[in-house]
């Protein structure tokens, strides 16, 4: 493979990897993997930048914020963090800030959880929003206000008009443990560790969920303030936030670049002592008025930096390997490892992925592997370090549950008999879970259970279900088959992008399924469809457009959503956003060069929000260029054609407005 290879290889798996992990709460990899190989992806672009992607991971911050809830822009934006991993990268950070630096730092504890920002208005808090890509967010208002260490008035002296305050939305191990105690009771898969249980517990639909668990708010900063200079530093900030009855930071210290060091020690060995999970620690400069002058790249503040703590990691013999079947048939291998402790938690089995992955990690049975583990994330092995009597892993011929000849598809292997019971029992639970239906209550244990017993084979049949059907499951209670049938009646009705996402299309998830549905509208329309005409919608290309229009006409599949609407499901018409009536209300933009604020994805997305269309190429029918650096041959085009050029600034001044 060539660097231009990896390259792109590198791009694809950390955006993939971050949608699990920021949009669908759900991560693939583990953490020091995903900084790994982003540490290798930033090596080659500073090595060659001819090969910057716009698109590249490396400048971009979270994932896209769900069309499930209304959108929040941020200004200035929520920006990340950058890394520093040992005291030599702290020293250079340190340099980086000033060689003469003298004045203080803030150490404070990296929050594992989900960022959020609040805006009080008059001392009021009136709006709550995730920070999803930095730029626009979740409004998770009514969410957040359930949260009890959240004042929903501040008290005392000095408040400004308009504040807007940023923080992260936790779960202490306590909750944690409590919460996925209950789920495992209802038979719900448990949550991997507690920064997913609070993510997925703020991003609900339904505030009462929310409060119904425990989040607890750690505060960090300030966003936008409507009186300047009433606050000039972190330290004088957390004072100001306790006054006004905002919770103040569990630990905090300042001090010069020994005491971060000193601090950072100390809670590397320590950080089980704490009620919740912390990552690292951040290091800021205190005074806002230096920070001011050290700046910012376009990803994060130059005068802060996360100090990550290592990844728990340990060496291990590799047993065996099992093969598992998930729901579109593909087959994963699973090591089976002698059980080892690695930070606190035994680890028996470890994920493999796939069989390039065992090629390139060139790991055999019998070897002795290196594991690691960070939160509850799925182990993974990073390294072989060889062994005696070993064996080769062979991919299997066959599937291991339904016998049938696997399919192999480029890397991957897929059992392609549509009889298999692990490719139903996986869709089944696909069906109810958060990326799907999302019905409380209702896990992947009782699922098998029902299907076991012939209750359901199919998510149609999920609602026919009666409480007579629930109680006939082992250990179901009265009071708990009240509840799933409730959840199950509060599914009833869905919105055309729900039902589409829900009924687990390949290709198709939460993102594809509102870009097609905000096109077809109603699923009359949508049956309707040609693939020609899938495909002529925005995002949509020939794989997509072709496992949905092969949905809609298979007659097995076709069969599913008929018996769906029969058993009472209601697909109600996508509601249209109305634009705002904005200057970019039903003009075409081209995006020419590299914008500083904002990937040129998220640029796109802002002004078909607003009403506008994002077209590749410039012609006579484009209202503006919007120029960034190092514009290209567009630029030339739209001045021939006469086209208004606008500045990044005038850009964002248009789209404020
Ligand atoms: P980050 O988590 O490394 O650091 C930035 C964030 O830290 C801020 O946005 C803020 O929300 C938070 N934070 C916590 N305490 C803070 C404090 N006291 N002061 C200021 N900020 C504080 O950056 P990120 O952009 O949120 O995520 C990138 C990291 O997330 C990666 O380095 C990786 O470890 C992880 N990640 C993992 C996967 C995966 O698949 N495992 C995918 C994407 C990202």
């Amino acid at each position: 493979m060539n660097t231009e290879e990896r390259y792109n290889e590198l791009c694809g798996l950390l955006l993939e990897y971050n949608r699990h992990y920021y949009e669908l709460d759900a991560p693939l990899v583990d953490d020091a993997v995903y900084d790994k190989l982003m540490l290798e992806l930033i090596d080659i672009e500073r090595r060659h930048p001819k090969l910057i992607r716009k698109d590249s991971p490396s400048a971009r911050v979270g994932g896209t914020a769900s069309s499930t809830f209304t959108e929040v822009i941020h200004d200035p934006p929520m920006l990340s963090l950058g890394n520093v991993f040992s005291e030599l990268d702290l020293d250079e950070f340190h340099n980086r800030c000033g060689k003469n630096y003298q004045g203080d730092y803030a150490a404070e504890l990296k929050y594992d959880g989900l960022a959020v920002e609040l805006l009080y208005k008059n001392g009021v808090f009136v709006k709550g929003s995730t920070r999803g890509n930095g730029t626009v967010g979740e409004d998770v208002t009514a969410n957040l206000a359930t949260v009890r260490n959240l004042p929903l008035r501040l008290s005392g002296s000095g408040i400004p008009d308009e504040i807007t305050i940023r923080g992260e939305a936790i779960m202490t191990k306590a909750e944690f443990e409590r919460l996925n105690e209950l789920r495992a009771r209802a038979g719900e898969q448990p949550f991997a560790n507690p920064r997913n249980a609070a993510a997925g517990s703020l991003r609900q639909l339904d505030p009462s969920v929310t409060e119904s668990r425990e989040l607890t708010l750690c505060l960090y900063g300030i966003g936008r303030i409507s009186v300047d200079g009433i606050i000039s530093s972190e330290s004088e900030m957390f004072s100001r936030f306790t006054e006004w009855g905002l919770p103040k930071p569990p630990v905090f210290e300042l001090g010069g670049i020994e005491t971060v060091k000193k601090f950072y020690n100390n809670w590397l060995e320590h950080r089980y002592e704490l009620g919740f999970d912390i990552d690292g620690v951040v290091i800021k400069v205190n005074d806002f008025s230096v920070r001011e002058g050290i700046g910012y790249t376009s990803k994060a503040p130059k005068w802060a930096a996360a100090w990550k703590f290592p990844a728990q990691e340990a060496l291990t013999l590799l047993e065996s390997v099992d093969f598992q079947v998930g729901r579109t048939g593909l087959v994963t291998p699973v090591a089976n490892l002698a059980p080892i402790n690695i930070g606190g938690v035994m680890v028996k089995r470890a994920t493999l992925h796939n069989f390039s992955e065992i090629k390139s990690l060139g790991v055999r049975i019998g070897d002795i592997v290196k594991v690691i583990r960070s939160g509850d994330v799925i182990p993974k092995i990073i390294e072989s370090h060889g062994g005696k009597n070993t064996a080769d892993i062979i991919p299997p011929e066959n599937c291991p549950v339904c016998g049938s000849i696997l399919l192999k598809e480029d890397i991957y292997y897929r059992c392609v008999n549509k009889e298999c019971q692990a490719i139903g029992s996986e869709s089944l639970k696909f069906s109810v879970s958060k990326h799907a239906l999302d019905i409380e209550f209702f896990g992947p244990e009782l699922i098998v259970r029902l299907a076991e017993a012939g209750k359901i084979s199919s998510i149609a049949d999920i609602f026919s279900l009666t409480e007579y059907d629930l109680l006939s499951v082992e250990r179901m209670g009265e009071k708990m088959a009240d509840k799933i049938i409730a959840s199950i009646d509060k599914r009833r009705t869905l919105t055309l992008s729900h039902f589409l996402r829900s009924l687990g299309i390949r290709n198709v998830g939460e993102h594809i399924a509102s870009v097609i549905a905000s096109e077809a509208i109603s699923l009359d329309r949508l049956t309707a469809m040609t693939s020609a005409e899938l495909m002529s919608i925005y995002e949509i290309g020939p794989e997509v457009a072709g496992s949905v229009y092969d949905f809609f006409h298979k007659e097995e599949t076709l069969a599913i959503v008929e018996a769906m609407l029969k058993n009472g499901v209601t697909v109600t018409d996508e509601q249209r956003e109305t634009p705002a009536d904005t200057q970019a209300n039903g003009k075409t933009f081209v995006i020419t060069g590299t914008l500083e604020s904002m990937g040129r994805k998220e640029a796109e997305t802002l002004i078909e929000k607003l009403g506008g269309r994002a077209s590749g190429s410039v012609s006579k029918k484009t209202d503006f260029v919007v120029a960034g650096t190092s514009p290209g041959s567009k630029l030339d085009k739209a001045r021939e054609l006469g086209v208004t050029v606008l500045t990044e600034d005038e850009f964002i001044a248009m789209i404020k407005q």
